[in-house]
């Protein structure tokens, strides 16, 4: 019988309402925070807002293979590795009321720091495709991620209705994988101010254009910074959000917000609190609704 040709069939992940997915075309703008922070905005989400009158079960899911950052920045970088459920999935390892899987979860722990997120790793692509196919599809975001109900799969644990991906930066292996494989349903384009991020974003747009992907929106973080004076106009330490404004203008694609560069942001981060617990949104400028409603 002839083998059966064409590009592989896309679903979501299993359990999974809706994918939102944030990328960037650099690295060190922002992604990672501004993904971590979606997912727990988006958990916030009053009942009254989420259009099912209930909060939004939210998942975070860290695709960066060689840069983990989220076991970090959700405080779970000491957690140890994810069990398996009966069915041999992984387990996703929850804080802050987000379940998350990473493959900094997966590693050996560096002998640098005892952080497995920290920890070289050096792969062909085969490898690296393996490793994202495993992250996509064979994690059980089930109920109360890891309770035995999930386990059993007897209806306890009912999935989510969101699923935040972090992406690597750059259009490499793994977006190429990401968006060759699974339904994404909502894009976000995060950069910063600077000419040379703003290339590399355009580079991402276009990437997920010609992979059939509409990007929903583009975020600018570290946009400016505040003065803490009333009458000063805010610094736009990275340069003028005026160059972000005409790409995502000429890209036709929306402007979702603008980020501060505030030094809560980093300090959460690095602590494992990050700083939308706190406070949530403090002086974030939003520009549209939330891309797409979960399902
Ligand atoms: P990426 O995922 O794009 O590589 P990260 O999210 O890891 O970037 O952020 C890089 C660093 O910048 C982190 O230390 C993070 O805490 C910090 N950071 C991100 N956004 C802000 C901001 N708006 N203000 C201050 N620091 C920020």
């Amino acid at each position: 019988m002839p083998r059966r040709s064409g590009p592989p069939t896309k679903r979501r992940p299993a359990f999974v309402g809706s994918t939102l997915v944030i990328a960037s075309g650099k690295g060190g703008v922002g992604k990672s925070t501004v993904a971590v922070s979606t997912a727990l905005s988006l958990a916030k989400l009053s009942p009254g807002s989420t259009g099912l009158g209930r909060s939004l079960r939210v998942g975070l899911l860290d695709l960066d293979i060689f840069g983990p950052s989220v076991p970090k920045l959700m405080g779970l970088d000491k957690a140890g590795e994810p069990r398996l459920s009966k069915n041999g999935q992984l387990v996703p390892l929850t804080n802050h009321g987000i379940p998350t899987m990473s493959m900094g979860y997966l590693l050996p722990p560096s002998p640098d720091t005892g952080s497995a997120s920290d920890a070289p790793i050096v792969w062909r692509g085969l490898m690296v495709q393996k490793a994202t196919q495993q992250l996509l599809f064979d994690v059980d975001w089930r109920g109360e991620q890891g309770g035995p109900e999930a386990e059993e799969g007897a209806g306890g644990g009912s999935g989510l209705d969101v699923l935040v991906i972090d992406t690597p930066p750059g259009t490499g292996d793994v977006l190429l994988s990401l968006t060759q494989l699974m339904i994404i349903d909502s894009v976000v384009i995060v950069s910063t101010p600077q000419d040379v991020a703003l290339i590399d974003a355009r580079r991402g747009v276009r990437m997920f254009e010609k992979c059939g992907v509409q990007v929903t929106g583009m975020a600018l973080n570290m946009s400016h910074l505040e003065t803490g004076m009333a009458s000063a106009a805010p610094l736009e330490v990275f340069g003028s959000s005026a160059s972000f404004d005409k790409l995502a203008q000429e890209l036709q694609v929306p402007v979702l917000g603008r980020i501060p560069i505030e030094s809560s942001i980093a300090s959460g981060g690095d602590r494992g609190q990050p700083g939308v617990l706190q406070n949530p949104s403090p002086s974030v400028e939003s520009h549209a609704a939330a891309p797409s409603a979960p399902r």
